[in-house]
């Protein structure tokens, strides 16, 4: 078998939403896995839509996923150009050779002689053929010279019958050629339309498979009609099954977030994002849910792709981010958060996060079960970042200030306890620790309120580990001024 070729071909009216990312890392997967290409083509053909940002924007996102692929816009490659507008020529080529085969023909026809034609089929009569169809060619080509306007449409073939398209995740699919329209080919302006277009570029790029969203399923049987009208193969089609909402809908805006970016600003990983647009409809076999981007590239094949729609399920995803999370590492955890840190004004810039790096490295361990979403961390290690923490209100009323609970004689005897014991977490527990028998009480009463002295909050991570990356001085300022205003 030749090498097999992919792509991914997005218009860019718009950013990388959730869907086409999973179409572009499906495609990556398979040309990884088989050893062959990924091309990334982008159908700017719609003037009025795409943009230049967006083109950017999608590139962008496909990296951030941690995508490559091995010709593209930005990178060129034997069959380019990789963008749509800048391949026109090759349009006309391809148009010129179904003018002379006969597979074309020109269409006169006014918008409101169509619309009649449309109506009169709405009211019952039996559909007409387009009368364009039977002009004679000389005729035909008399009214071009003199600049009538026309657009250029398919010639179906009266006896083409069932058409079957194949298809590597749904199988078979027949559809009756007798009810396709001639479909435009090229527009009054000498536009190509997507459904030409797109049969041309991939055609002439060379592509095996076409791997992309089933609401293309439907446009399918047109495209097979213009492949055969130039007189190729058609290449092995893979629709994958469409993405749904929690609630088993169409994926929309009401569900959240749609774009790569929305995910990356939420706090989501993008191994994480990776793996979970991964398992929309594939997974490695019936119990792996955790897998990197090698092993798909390794193991993916069409065969173990689902034919049924799969649905966002945010509280897996937010599970899947914190795996991540927790085997991420140290040294990438504080990578990731460096952006945060300084915006939220804790390090002042790229050096003073290294100033700081072993702190930050230290505070992993201690969060990182509990960071679900990236932008959860920094919050949450804010207490080990300045020498002052805001104490929690609900915690103060609720662990400080509830009377008979000892809370501040707690706090001033840890304090006592903390002056002069070595700063290492062992001793600092056994220190804590023996407070326990010396005011005999329960370490619910002892702990919670040095816990929220020292985090400022009565849910925090660990106690000892955490007193231990303070400095000393910092933690008895804090229990002196928790202890202010504590209640006996
Ligand atoms: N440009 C089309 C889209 O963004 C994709 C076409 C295709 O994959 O055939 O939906």
């Amino acid at each position: 078998m030749s090498e097999v070729r992919v792509r991914f071909a997005p218009s860019p009216t718009g950013k990388l939403h959730i869907g086409g990312a999973r179409t572009a890392i499906y495609n990556w997967a398979f040309a990884r896995a088989m050893g062959g290409k990924f091309i990334l083509r982008i159908e700017d053909t719609d003037p009025e839509r795409s943009t230049q940002e967006n083109i950017d924007l999608i590139i962008r996102a496909m990296r951030w996923l941690g995508l490559d692929w091995d010709e593209g816009p930005e990178i060129g490659g034997a069959y380019g150009p990789y963008l749509q507008t800048k391949r026109f020529d090759t349009y006309k080529v391809a148009l010129e050779k179904m003018k002379e085969n006969g597979s074309t023909y020109p269409c006169f026809c006014t918008s409101e002689e169509l619309a009649q034609r449309r109506e009169a089929v709405q009211k019952g009569a039996d559909p007409e053929p387009d009368p364009c169809r039977c002009l004679a060619h000389d005729e035909a080509q008399a009214r071009i010279d003199a600049g009538e306007s026309h657009v250029w449409r398919l010639k179906v073939p009266q006896d083409r019958g069932i058409i079957t398209v194949h298809d590597a995740i749904h199988g078979d699919s027949e559809f009756d050629a007798a009810l396709q329209d001639d479909m435009v080919l090229v527009r009054s302006d000498g536009s190509p339309t997507y459904n030409f277009a797109v049969v041309c570029d991939d055609v002439n790029m060379k592509m095996t498979h076409i791997i992309r969203g089933d609401d293309h399923l439907s446009n399918t049987p047109r495209q097979v009609l213009v492949y055969e009208a130039l007189g190729y193969p058609t290449p092995v089609f893979a629709h994958l099954p469409m993405i749904c909402g929690p609630d088993g809908k169409k994926l929309s805006k009401r569900h959240g977030a749609a774009s790569v970016e929305e995910y990356r600003d939420m706090g989501y990983l993008s191994d994480a994002l990776f793996n979970y647009l991964a398992l929309l409809g594939w997974a490695p076999d019936g119990e792996t849910t955790i897998f990197s981007r090698d092993e798909m590239a390794s193991k993916f094949t069409l065969e173990r792709v689902s034919k049924n729609p799969s649905a966002l399920d945010y509280d897996k995803l937010e599970w899947l981010n914190n795996q991540y999370v927790q085997s991420m590492g140290a040294v990438a955890f504080v990578d990731a958060i460096k952006g945060d840190l300084i915006d939220a004004g804790y390090c002042a810039d790229d050096a003073d996060v290294e100033a700081k790096r072993d702190l930050l490295e230290a505070a992993y361990p201690l969060v990182c079960e509990r960071v679900k979403l990236m932008v959860d961390a920094v919050p949450m290690i804010a207490y080990l970042l300045a020498d002052e923490v805001e104490l929690d209100e609900k915690s103060v009323q609720k662990v400080l200030q509830k009377e008979g609970k000892g809370a501040k004689t707690a706090i001033l005897e840890a304090a006592a306890a903390l002056e002069n014991c070595e700063w290492k977490v062992e001793t600092i527990e056994a220190a804590l620790r023996g407070l326990l028998e010396k005011l005999d009480a329960k370490p619910r009463l002892v702990f919670q309120p040095i816990r929220v002295a020292v985090c400022g909050n009565m849910v925090s991570p660990p106690l000892f580990e955490s007193i231990e990356l303070l400095d000393r001085s910092v933690v008895l300022k804090r229990l002196a001024k928790a202890a202010e205003v504590a209640l006996d």
